[in-house]
């Protein structure tokens, strides 16, 4: 019986093809073929105007504050159940996170708890498409657009999902991926920026290229380069594009296989979590979920650590979640403490299960019996 762990990255092969390749090319710095045919990918998938690859998904909302010349005294409006980076790029210009509190079924951001939050101060509203499962995108478009403010898509967890029909990544000024280990397609470390107004193209590249019209001077627009904007060093090496081009092209195998796992989760699981009261992913019908993970909402935080150490005692590893962004030692520092009850509550009670490409239909079945088993 063997280790089964929470995530184990999947590559079929071709990674290693297209990666001699860009070695070979002698080309691995940023900005060739596989970063280009990658960008190209993301274009026919989301649409909008610009889609720059990234080091990571930070590195893409750090881009996007610098964008939106966020400074001293600015604010944001963040879910305070999601990953740091999607308020420190922020915090790190100068702005203070205003913490939304989240839906109880989808664990989005609660689109009705938006608007009480926002001041003549806010500058941009982040959402997070939690596990893939979209956000109220119509709400928050309408409101965001009376009140002026723009919205950016943390897509990290969403891409290759859908609402109302349209692609998570597609709605807002801006658009986040993330290629880390953890999410559904990976070159290790790595993320896109999605710019999907016109206005901010160009300011984009720049920032992009350490703050020179480098860019524009490569498509022959200008005869030479310089400084022109603040910047910095945002562009994914060739080598790790050309390792993103394999997982591109291996997508709907991928995807297919995590929707598998994922329905045998919420079918073998079902009967169990309502025998004991516990919650499974909500997925609205609107909503067309990307796989990203599966998990289950417990009674209480002292079941969910006693089940954790059950599976533990099964050579199975479950993994809590983020930890309440408005409790955090940070937020207490920037004075950005806030109540947000749904999260605190949510944090406690979540529980991730095991969900990979490679995990054996064998190993899932051990996992959703030791849960069984449990009680
Ligand atoms: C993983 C993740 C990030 C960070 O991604 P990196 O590519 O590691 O920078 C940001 N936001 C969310 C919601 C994430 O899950």
């Amino acid at each position: 019986m063997s280790f089964i762990p929470f995530n184990k990255p999947f590559f079929s092969g071709l990674e290693f093809t297209y990666m001699r390749q860009a070695l070979d090319s002698g080309h691995v710095s940023g900005d060739g073929r596989f970063t280009r045919e990658t960008e190209a990918r993301l274009r026919a998938l989301l649409g909008g105007e610009r889609h720059l690859l990234t080091p990571s998904c930070t590195a893409a909302l750090e881009m996007c504050a610098l964008l939106l010349d966020i400074a001293q005294g600015d604010e944001i409006i963040a879910p305070a159940f999601t990953f740091v980076s999607s308020v420190n790029a922020f915090v790190l210009r100068g702005a203070r996170p205003v913490f939304a509190d989240i839906r109880p079924d989808t664990l989005n951001i609660d689109e009705e708890k938006i608007e009480g939050l926002i001041t003549e101060r806010t500058r941009a509203i982040v959402v997070v498409h939690y596990a893939g499962v979209g956000c109220e995108m119509e709400a928050i478009m309408k409101l965001a657009a009376a009140r002026g403010v723009p919205v950016i898509e943390d897509n990290a967890h969403g891409l290759f999902g859908a609402y109302r029909g349209r692609p998570l990544g597609s709605f807002g000024r801006f658009a986040t991926e993330s290629f880390h280990e953890t999410k559904n397609i990976t070159c290790g470390e790595g993320g896109a920026l999605t710019v999907n107004e016109e206005r901010d193209v160009e300011r984009a590249d720049i920032i992009r290229e350490k703050g020179t019209d480098r860019s524009r001077f490569f498509r022959g627009q200008v005869d030479k380069y310089g400084w022109a904007d603040v910047g910095s060093s945002y562009l994914l090496s060739d080598l790790l594009s050309a390792c993103l081009l394999a997982q591109f092209e291996k997508k709907d195998l991928i995807q297919a296989r995590r929707r598998a796992l994922w329905n045998a989760y919420a079918e073998g699981l079902a009967a169990w979590a309502g025998s004991q009261g516990a919650g499974l992913p909500v997925i609205p019908p609107h909503c067309d979920q990307s796989y990203h993970m599966f998990y289950l909402l417990l009674p209480s935080l002292d079941f969910r650590q006693r089940l954790i150490a059950h599976l533990r005692a099964a050579d199975i590893l479950g993994v809590f979640h983020y930890l309440p962004l408005n409790r955090s030692a940070m937020a207490r520092k920037i004075g950005a403490e806030r109540e947000c009850p749904v999260t605190e509550d949510i944090s406690d009670r979540l529980l991730r299960l095991p969900f990979f490409f490679d995990l054996g239909d064998d190993d899932q079945r051990r996992v959703i019996d030791r849960i069984i088993d449990f009680c």
